[in-house]
């Protein structure tokens, strides 16, 4: 991480000491209020609970340092990309989705977006790069992608994105404003569901837009207030103490990730590894110019569906479940979900486990794999 990042770390975890009295809590309260002292309506900085509160102030500061942005923050993800995509769009409009992104996204377009009269276009993540944006109102990116981790270049596509008049959305889930800057690299709005690393403990959904637009920035707000998509102020809270040890976990998350994924690259049972962070990898060329390393996600192929299946339950180290970014190993084969992958694709979030005790682990399920076949 740069320089840069550190100090913005260390700035989030100190954001709220210029603004204590002598003996206030040093965390931020969970504020449950919906009302506020309002003997009259002008200079009161909340009034009623679903245009804003304090515990929102305070994790919306934490993003807004590590964005250097203006933040708006969501019950969910998915509630973020709405806002974020409704804030841009009108009917008539037009606009360019990964088709091999994050699925609700797709759904989404299809089922909603489609519906109130926007045409939504979807191209693979490696197409847009090269696809034509004339006649687009919004370019919208997910890199790496999910599941497939292919990358393309941000700076590139918001350079010609701009040229055809459209903005570009960035869904920066899988890296976190950590890792990737979509903002600094000429995107218009960054994306993400908190749900993921930033909480980082599998205990709460949450999401946030982020942008140096006011104008736009205003809309993404007002769509908050007029919609009722709000966050709970408890769900707030977990997330700025979630974001307080970011730096660390991802630090554990991504240096473990990277000596997995060289070992599974020569393991004989894999087949197919994906780690933006190998030098042979198709994304690799991605980093530094734009990923400050390759990540916590790998992807891997396993021969088929139940030797997959058969390493997943044999792993004591790695959790079964969907999602990804949080303190626990965890895998899924997600062709149960119907992505376009092989059977036995498997994706790895890598957790905070000490990392040799995490590789044994994997390698040990590997190994019994192979000697019951
Ligand atoms: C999980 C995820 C979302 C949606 O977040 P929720 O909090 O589950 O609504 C959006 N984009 C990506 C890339 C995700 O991984």
């Amino acid at each position: 991480m740069t320089a840069q990042t550190d100090a913005r770390m260390a700035r989030l975890l100190h954001h709220r000491k210029a603004g204590l009295a002598l003996g206030d809590p040093v965390v931020p309260p969970i504020s449950v209020a919906t009302t506020f002292h309002l003997p009259q309506t002008q200079g009161a900085v909340h009034y009623y609970g679903r245009a804003g509160q304090p515990t929102w102030d305070a994790v919306e500061a934490q993003l807004a340092l590590l964005e250097d942005a203006e933040v708006v923050v969501f019950p969910s993800g998915m509630a973020a990309i709405t806002a974020a995509l409704l804030s841009c769009l009108k009917a008539g409009a037009r606009v360019m989705i990964p088709s091999d992104g994050y699925y609700v996204t797709r759904l989404l377009g299809r089922d909603i977006l489609q519906v109130y009269g926007v045409k939504v276009v979807q191209i693979p993540t490696l197409d847009m790069e090269t696809a034509d944006f004339a006649g687009f109102d919004v370019i919208y990116l997910e890199t790496p992608s999910n599941p497939g981790l292919d990358t393309v270049d941000i700076a590139a596509i918001a350079t010609r994105a701009h040229a055809a008049g459209a903005r570009v959305i960035v869904d920066n889930t899988t890296m976190t404003p950590l890792l990737q800057r979509p903002l600094d690299l000429g995107a218009d709005i960054v994306v993400a569901a908190d749900t993921k690393a930033p909480a980082g403990h599998s205990d709460v959904l949450f999401g946030h837009v982020a942008g140096r637009d006011s104008a736009l920035m205003g809309r993404v707000a007002d769509w908050r207030r007029v919609s009722g998509s709000v966050p709970g102020p408890f769900e707030a809270y977990l997330v700025h103490r979630g974001l307080e040890t970011l730096e660390v976990r991802l630090d554990r998350m991504c240096r473990s990730a990277a000596i997995i994924a060289e070992r599974l690259a020569v393991h004989p049972m894999v087949r197919g590894l994906r780690y933006p962070g190998l030098p042979g990898d198709p994304s690799h060329k991605a980093l530094g110019t734009q990923m400050a390393n390759g990540g916590f996600l790998i992807g891997f192929e396993l021969e088929d569906a139940s030797t997959a299946e058969n390493f997943l339950a044999r792993c004591p180290l790695i959790e079964q479940a969907t999602s990804f970014g949080g303190v626990h190993t965890a895998a899924e084969r997600r062709a149960r979900w119907g992505d376009d992958v092989a059977e036995g694709f498997i994706r790895l979030s890598v957790g905070v486990e000490p990392t040799e005790v995490l590789w044994q682990s994997i390698d040990a399920a590997l190994g019994s794999e192979m000697g019951s076949t």
